[in-house]
């Protein structure tokens, strides 16, 4: 349910925090921890939480996957504030973004397939694909057409302090090289979208799941380039099945079930390292809320890149 976008009596330290999920699939109780834990880091401060839907990736977008979501959340008696902002309607903003990276000279056109790159790459990279090795940065080889648009990765270490996992530091250059902003089925990247959107929504807190730790300092670089303000982030420990897999729709994650109510949420905020007294896990969903929104504290999330959940979900 959406509320209204001006709420009076807005705390000045109040973070903007937001849900970005992908319309892969149903919800499932890993993105249910993420958008669990955004709302309630957000609510507690006083500050104000969105919406995106991060559809940009056509070909991973399932058809009804948005919907299904948005209706689990307002089944779950979220609410967000203000207008919710889908990324498919945003691809002017990302070529705006690209023109001004091009003018800086931070980004240029690439020729290679995967396969040429597989064969060249010094080493697979943090997200298990291999590391670019820089074969177009002085120019596309002779009678090549560009496939893609990468950014020069910094020749500096990205260093942040994640609120939950600590201090990071990543050689974006060593750790996947000069990265992908415009791929080659002419579809602007992840990265730059978020970073974009995150901008463009006022977005100063970002709340996620762990699996994009190792996405964050190409962000910030990105964020640096573009003199767009870089938020604050704290990534969670994701939600990992029995065999140590991570809850995805590839690994089968189940959709979850709204009308469940506050057991469900209960879980997601223990998996968050938080007691939830016995009786509140029964409550109304509005008391339920209240009760966590008080008692939220990101200090007792571990500083684990994943976990399993210790019990079995209520049915
Ligand atoms: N859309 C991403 C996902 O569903 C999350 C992006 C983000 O929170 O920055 O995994």
């Amino acid at each position: 349910m959406s509320r209204n976008a001006e709420s009076p009596g807005r705390h000045p330290a109040a973070r903007c925090g937001r849900f970005a999920p992908s319309p892969t699939g149903p919800l499932h109780f890993g993105s249910l921890v993420a958008a669990v834990g955004s709302y309630l880091d957000a609510r507690a401060s006083a500050g104000n939480w969105l919406l995106r839907i991060e559809d940009i990736d056509r070909q991973r977008t399932a058809p009804g996957a948005a919907d299904a979501i948005l209706r689990t959340l307002a089944g779950l008696a979220f609410e967000w504030d203000g207008e919710i902002l889908y990324q498919s309607r945003r691809r002017d903003a990302y070529r705006a973004a690209l023109s001004q990276l091009r003018d800086n000279g931070d980004i240029y056109p690439c020729a290679c397939s995967r396969r040429e790159i597989a064969a060249r790459a010094p080493a697979v990279g943090v997200d298990g694909a291999p590391v670019y090795p820089g074969t177009c940065r002085s120019g596309l080889p002779h009678g090549r057409d560009a496939r893609s648009w990468r950014m020069l990765a910094p020749d500096e270490e990205i260093v942040f302090d994640d609120r939950v996992q600590g201090t990071q530091r990543q050689d974006v250059a060593a750790a996947v090289g000069d990265f992908v902003l415009l791929r080659a089925d002419g579809e602007f990247a992840y990265q730059l979208a978020v970073m974009v959107d995150d901008a463009a929504q006022g977005v100063n807190s970002v709340v996620r799941g762990a699996d994009l730790l190792d996405s964050t300092p190409r962000q910030i670089w990105l964020a640096r380039r573009l003199r767009l303000p870089v938020p604050t982030y704290a990534h969670l420990p994701l939600v990992s099945n029995a065999a140590g897999e991570k809850l995805s729709k590839q690994t089968r994650a189940q959709a979850i079930d709204a009308t469940i109510g506050s057991p469900l949420l209960a879980a997601a905020l223990e998996f968050l390292g938080h007691v939830v007294p016995a009786d509140l896990r029964h409550a109304p969903l509005p008391e339920f809320w209240r009760w966590a929104i008080a008692n939220w504290s990101i200090t007792r999330v571990p500083a684990r890149r994943s976990a399993t959940l210790g019990h079995r979900l209520p049915p």
